[in-house]
C-alpha cells in the first residue's frame, strides 16, 4: 500500500452524540464487514460496553475504500472511549492518527467532552473534521451547531458535514471527504528514517500471548525482525505482523504510515506498556516518539475473591485485565479478615465496576471490593517535612502521630443549560466544591469552573451531575494540588467487630451525617442473622453513629405449606445462589454487593 493512500482518524464526540453508530454505518458502507456479520454497534465488542453504551476499550479497524473517481484507499478507523474516566484511552488514540471527526449531535450541540476532545485533538495536532450528527431528528438545529463551530472551535463553516449516522444520510460524502481533509500519514520525526512505531493498544490473545495494536511512524517492521522497546528496553524477534480487520489478517510487513498489529511472543504481561516505542534492535531511532503519558489512577481500592480458594483465579484475571487495561494499577495486598488479594487503582469509580464486572462475567470470580479511596498525603510528627502516601484507610497510622492530612482537590470543568445552574451548585457545595470562574457560552449555556476535593468528585459526582440536570450537564477533571484538611478515619463496626473493608476518610463536618447514610445502607444490605447484629461507626473510640440489626429466624421455606416442591426447590436454590456471593466477618456475612452499594448516592 502507498502512503499516499493511507488515512489514519479517529472519531471524537460527546457521548451519545453518535462516535459508535457512525463507525458502524461506515464499516457497512464500505463492507468491511460482511452484512450477516454485521451487529449494531461494532466496535463496542464488550457485553458491558453494549449494556452501559458506553465504549471503554479501544479498537482499530482498517477499511478498504473506493474513491468515487476510483482510486483505492486504506481507512484505519481507531475508536475512542467517551467517558471522563477513560481520557487517557484517547490520547493514545489520537496520538496514532493524523485526523478526527468531531462529531457534534445537531439537537445538542457542543458540550463539555465535545470542547475536551477537540482540545486533546489540538495538542496532538490534528486535523479536525467537524461532523454535524442526527440531522434526520427534527429537533436538529444545523445552524446553531454551525455557528457553534465556527465561532467556538475555530473551524471552517465549509469543512462542516453534516450527516445522519443512523439513516446514512451523507456517510458517502464524509467518506469522499475525509481523503481531502485528514492529511495523508507523516512522520513525527521528519529526518527519521529508521523504525518508529507507538504502541497504542495492546490485548491478550490466549494462543498466541500480547498482540500490541501499532502506528508506524517511520521505517518498516517485517516479521522476523529483532526489535527493541524504546522505554523498557527490551529486545524481541517478531513472531507475526498483519493488519486489524476486526479479525486479525497476517502479511509480511507493516510499513510507514500504516496502522496493524504484532505479536512478540511476549507472555508476561508486565512486560509491555501501552506508549512505548518499537525499534530495530540493529539501528534503533534517536528519540522515542512523543504522546505518551504516565497513567495517574486516582482512586484505591482493595480486590478480594469472595472465596478465598480462588485467589490463584483473581490472579490470572488480574493480570490478563492489566494487559488489555493500562490504566489500571495493581499490587498486592492481604487482609487479617479478607485473606489474600490486591490493592487497585482506578481512574475512577465506573472504571472500577467496569473491572469488578469483568472479572466476574469473563472469568467467573465473584470479588469484593472494599471502600474506595484517593491518595492522601500524611505529615508525621517523626518526620515533619516529608509525607508518606496513604491510599488505604486501613493503612492511616495512628491519629495521635499525624501533624496533617492532604488531600487531593480537582478542577472540575462543567458545561450545563443555565436552568440547571441551581442544581450544579447545590452538589457542588455538597462536595466542599468553590467555585472559581463563571461564563455564559451563549444565551443557554453556562460554563464554571470549581475545585472540589478528588473525593467528593470520584465517587458518584459525574452520575449525580447528570441526573439533576436531566442529562445535559456534562464535566471534565484535572487534578489540581493538594490541600490541608481536617480528613477522619471512620471504622465500622459491624456486630462489635471492625470491618476493615468498610472504613474511609472523610472531612470531619461530613463524618457523622456519611456514617448515619452508611449504616442506613448497611442495615438494608445485610440480611437478619439469627441474632441481634449492632452496626457502629467510630472514629477512634469514639462511636459516632448507630443501627441495629434486630435477630430473625429465617426459614424461606416457612410460606410455602409443602404444597408446591418445584418452588420450594427454586426458593432454596436462589438462597443458596445469595450466600455464595457473601463474605464472613466474623458471625456475620456481609453480601459483596453492600460494599459498593453503600458508597453510591449517599
Ligand atoms: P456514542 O456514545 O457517541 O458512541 O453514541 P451512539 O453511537 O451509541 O449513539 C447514541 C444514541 O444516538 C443511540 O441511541 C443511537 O441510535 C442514536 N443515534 C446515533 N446517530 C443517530 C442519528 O444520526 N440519528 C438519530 N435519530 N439517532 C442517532
Ligand atoms: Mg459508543
Amino acid at each position: 500500500s502507498h502512503i499516499q493512500h493511507i488515512r489514519n482518524f479517529c472519531i471524537i464526540a460527546h457521548i451519545d452524540h453518535g462516535k459508535s453508530t457512525l463507525s458502524d454505518r461506515i464499516i457497512e458502507k464500505t463492507r468491511t464487514v460482511e452484512q450477516r456479520k454485521m451487529k449494531e454497534q461494532f466496535l463496542d465488542s464488550m457485553d458491558i460496553e453494549r449494556e452501559r453504551g458506553i465504549t471503554i476499550k479501544s479498537a482499530s479497524v482498517r477499511i478498504n475504500y473506493q474513491a468515487k473517481n476510483g482510486t483505492k484507499y486504506i481507512f484505519n478507523l481507531i475508536d475512542t472511549p467517551g467517558h471522563v474516566d477513560f481520557n487517557y484511552e484517547v490520547s493514545r488514540s489520537l496520538a496514532a492518527c493524523e485526523g478526527a471527526l468531531l462529531v457534534i449531535d445537531a439537537t445538542q450541540g457542543m458540550r463539555a467532552q465535545t470542547l475536551a476532545n477537540f482540545f486533546l485533538a489540538m495538542e496532538n495536532n490534528l486535523s479536525i473534521l467537524p461532523v454535524i450528527n442526527k440531522i434526520d431528528l427534527p429537533a436538529a438545529d444545523i445552524p446553531m451547531v454551525t455557528k457553534q463551530i465556527v465561532n467556538e472551535l475555530g473551524l471552517e463553516e465549509e469543512s462542516i458535514v453534516p450527516i445522519s449516522a443512523k439513516s446514512g444520510i451523507g456517510v458517502d460524502d464524509l467518506l469522499e471527504k475525509i481523503i481531502d481533509f485528514i492529511p495523508i500519514p507523516s512522520r513525527k520525526e521528519p529526518q527519521e528514517e529508521k523504525l518508529q512505531a507507538l504502541i497504542f493498544d495492546s490485548f491478550y490473545d490466549n494462543f498466541r500471548g500480547v498482540v500490541l495494536c501499532i502506528r508506524v511512524f517511520s521505517g518498516s517492521i517485517s516479521e522476523r525482525e529483532r526489535v527493541k522497546l524504546f522505554f523498557s528496553g527490551k529486545e524481541y524477534i517478531t513472531e507475526e505482523v498483519g493488519h486489524l480487520k476486526i479479525e486479525r489478517v497476517k502479511c509480511h510487513q507493516l510499513t510507514e504510515g500504516e496502522v496493524g498489529y504484532v505479536m512478540l511472543g511476549i507472555r508476561s504481561i508486565n512486560e509491555v506498556r501501552v506508549g512505548d516505542t518499537i525499534t530495530s534492535a540493529q539501528s534503533p531511532c534517536a528519540k522515542p516518539l512523543p504522546g505518551y503519558r504516565e497513567v495517574k489512577p486516582m482512586v484505591f481500592s482493595g480486590v478480594f475473591p469472595i472465596d478465598s480458594n480462588q485467589y490463584e483465579d483473581l490472579q490470572v484475571a488480574v493480570d490478563k485485565l492489566k494487559l488489555n487495561d493500562s490504566s489500571l494499577y495493581y499490587e498486592k495486598d492481604n487482609s487479617g479478615a479478607l485473606g489474600f488479594g490486591y490493592r487497585c487503582g482506578f481512574l475512577g469509580l465506573l472504571h472500577m465496576e467496569v473491572f469488578q464486572e469483568r472479572i466476574e462475567r469473563e472469568f467467573n470470580v465473584p470479588v469484593l471490593l472494599t471502600s474506595p479511596s484517593v491518595r492522601y498525603r500524611v505529615y508525621l510528627k517523626k518526620d515533619p517535612e516529608n509525607y508518606i502516601v496513604v491510599d488505604n484507610p486501613s493503612k492511616l497510622p495512628d491519629p495521635s502521630n499525624i501533624i496533617k492530612i492532604e488531600e487531593p482537590y480537582m478542577s472540575v470543568n462543567i458545561i450545563t443549560p443555565n436552568t440547571y445552574l441551581g442544581n450544579v451548585m447545590q452538589l457542588v457545595q455538597d462536595r466542599r466544591g468553590v467555585q472559581k470562574n463563571l461564563r455564559y457560552l451563549d444565551q443557554v449555556q453556562v460554563e464554571c469552573t470549581f475545585e472540589i476535593p478528588l473525593g467528593e468528585v470520584v465517587f458518584d459526582f459525574y452520575d449525580k451531575l447528570k441526573s439533576l440536570s436531566k442529562g445535559y450537564a456534562s464535566m471534565d477533571y484535572d487534578l489540581a494540588d493538594y490541600r490541608s484538611n481536617d480528613i477522619v478515619k471512620v471504622e465500622i463496626l459491624v456486630n462489635k467487630e471492625p470491618v476493615d473493608a468498610l472504613s474511609f476518610m472523610v472531612h470531619r463536618e461530613h463524618a457523622v451525617h456519611r456514617s448515619r447514610s452508611i449504616l442506613e445502607k448497611l442495615k438494608d444490605e445485610i440480611p437478619r442473622h439469627m441474632f441481634q447484629i449492632p452496626l457502629q461507626a467510630a472514629i477512634g473510640s469514639n462511636i459516632i453513629a448507630r443501627q441495629t440489626i434486630s435477630a430473625i429466624r429465617k426459614d424461606v421455606t416457612a410460606k410455602c405449606y409443602g404444597g408446591d416442591i418445584s418452588r420450594k426447590r427454586k426458593l432454596l436454590e436462589k438462597q443458596k445462589e445469595g450466600k455464595k456471593k457473601m463474605k464472613s466477618f466474623g458471625s456475620v456475612s456481609i453480601p459483596q454487593t453492600a460494599f459498593i452499594n453503600i458508597l453510591k448516592d449517599r
